[in-house]
């Protein structure tokens, strides 16, 4: 992947400290160089990545040729109890017919009476029978602090909670529960652009599912953080094998030897990554230059439906088995690639040697209503995989750059390595999507793409049946 380096000074990154070792690993094979403060002026960089946010003031400094791997204000999706808050609202404006992908969801204390009176006609529905409930802290991750319960006497917290209805017939692979991790990418929230990564992480527990053993965490959670400390964890388990990730492509064969309708899975994932974005959409302010990676837990019950269980800020990039080391990064490479810097490493070295565009800041561009400079690079729709090339020919803005700080909205590729795009699908999502999104109406398509695929789908399985 290293690029050549031959017409222009390589590209720069800032890390802040704590940024997994992988990032540094893949910028500099692709050649960049990294920061450093007795070397480079204060604003000669073309990427920050922090795993924490970033300040406002990082927002309102930025330079056209710079980046950072976060929008703003992407909490409302990614802390637990906004997006239960988020979701629950596009389900009463929208309908609980199309946000029917994430399990009940109470923020407590103060959604306690609501809880108390789902409980009730959950047990009495039942006939008596148990329905499980797991209890997670809004702010903790990886697992901490989380509990699965039945009787309401167990359920006891000591601060903000999420109470959510537990999938307790979660699809098992040889009687072990997993849960996916999907990695996406929303390369702009105005207009709404979303990629996501076709290679992935499945993540077992470690011990077989069993509903009389609430308390086992290595049964019932899929947390690598939790189950690479359960005694089973080295143990070469019956299909699983040893540890506890596969690829996302291993489990593509495993639904494959299942016959299972795995296009079908994966549009309803694709849908969820959407429908979730739509409702971060409106509070996610203009911000050019930024890109956000996110990891969707999704798991899939035995009915084969995938339930959204949380949205993952700065998912982790650790490098802890074979598994990671395939997926992590191919997809940090792919990630950069879709930055498309080809473009802007130019205008950065301009920047500084004609000062020229030193002070023209996303802020001012903001209050101008001056376009900014969009990831989105100049291309032609179709299947083309984007490589960053810098022996790519510059012609284009070496001749005018006054244009290239004029926004060119065009139809971004629809394939960057491994990253699909998924959102807009066509030219009517992608009109929707431009300025202020138009709702309404990407709902309209992604449900009339589901019905082509559900009418694709039925007629593949007739003909196999025919067949059999
Ligand atoms: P954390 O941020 O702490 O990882 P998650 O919401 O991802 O919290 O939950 C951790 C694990 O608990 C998940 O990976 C999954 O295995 C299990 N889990 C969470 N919510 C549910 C649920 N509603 N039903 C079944 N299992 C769940």
């Amino acid at each position: 992947m290293t690029s050549s380096m031959s017409d222009s000074a390589p590209l720069v990154f800032r890390l802040h400290a704590g940024t997994p070792s992988v990032v540094r690993k893949v910028l500099l094979e692709q050649g960049w160089e990294e920061y450093d403060e007795e070397m480079h002026k204060e604003d000669d960089w073309n990427l920050y990545w922090r795993v924490s946010a970033f300040h406002n003031s990082d927002y309102q400094n930025l330079k056209p040729w710079q980046r950072l791997n976060h929008h703003p204000k992407v909490v409302g999706i990614t802390r637990k109890d906004s997006l239960a808050r988020n979701l629950r609202r596009m389900k009463g404006a929208f309908g609980s017919a199309l946000y029917n992908f994430s399990p009940v969801a109470f923020i407590l204390p103060n959604d306690y009476t609501r809880f108390l009176e789902a409980y009730t006609v959950h047990h009495l529905a039942n006939g008596g029978r148990a329905t499980y409930w797991i209890c997670k802290p809004v702010d903790l991750s990886r697992g901490r602090g989380i509990f699965v319960f039945r009787d309401i006497k167990d359920l006891v917290y000591d601060s903000p909670v999420v109470v959510q209805k537990y999938i307790s017939n979660p699809l098992l692979i040889s009687g072990y529960k997993f849960d996916l991790r999907i990695y996406v990418c929303v390369k702009s929230f105005c207009p709404l652009i979303i990629y996501i990564h076709q290679e992935g992480l499945v993540r077992f527990a470690t011990e077989k599912f069993s509903l009389t053993s609430l308390d086992n965490v290595f049964a019932h959670l899929t947390n690598t953080s939790i189950n690479k400390f359960g005694p089973r964890y080295s143990t070469d388990k019956e299909h699983v094998g040893q540890g506890c990730k596969w690829t996302l492509n291993k489990f593509r064969c495993f639904l494959r030897s299942q016959n299972s309708n795995e296009l079908l899975l994966w549009q309803q994932i694709n849908n969820i990554v959407t429908l979730t974005l739509l409702a971060a959409t409106p509070s996610a302010p203009f911000s050019p230059n930024c890109v956000e990676l996110l990891g969707f837990d999704v798991l899939i019950d035995e009915n084969f439906k995938p339930w959204l269980l949380e949205v993952n800020y700065s998912p982790a990039l650790s490098l802890d088995c074979p598994a990671d080391n395939t997926v992590k990064k191919a997809l940090i490479h792919d990630l950069i690639d879709l930055m498309n810097y080809s473009q802007m490493d130019g205008l950065r070295q301009r920047g500084y040697l004609t000062k020229r565009f030193i002070n023209l800041c996303y802020s001012q561009a903001l209050q101008t209503k001056t376009s900014p400079v969009y990831l989105i690079p100049k291309h032609t729709p179709g299947f083309t995989r984007q490589k960053r090339s810098h022996s790519q020919p510059r012609s284009s803005f070496e001749k005018n750059e006054d244009k290239l700080v004029q926004s060119d909205v065009s139809v971004p590729p629809c394939r960057v390595g491994d990253f699909i795009l998924t959102f807009p699908f066509n030219d009517a999502t992608l009109k929707a999507s431009q300025e202020n999104l138009d709702v309404k109406i990407a709902f309209q398509e992604l449900h009339r793409l589901n019905n082509h695929l559900a009418a694709f789908c039925n007629l593949k399985d007739e003909r196999r049946k025919e067949c059999a």
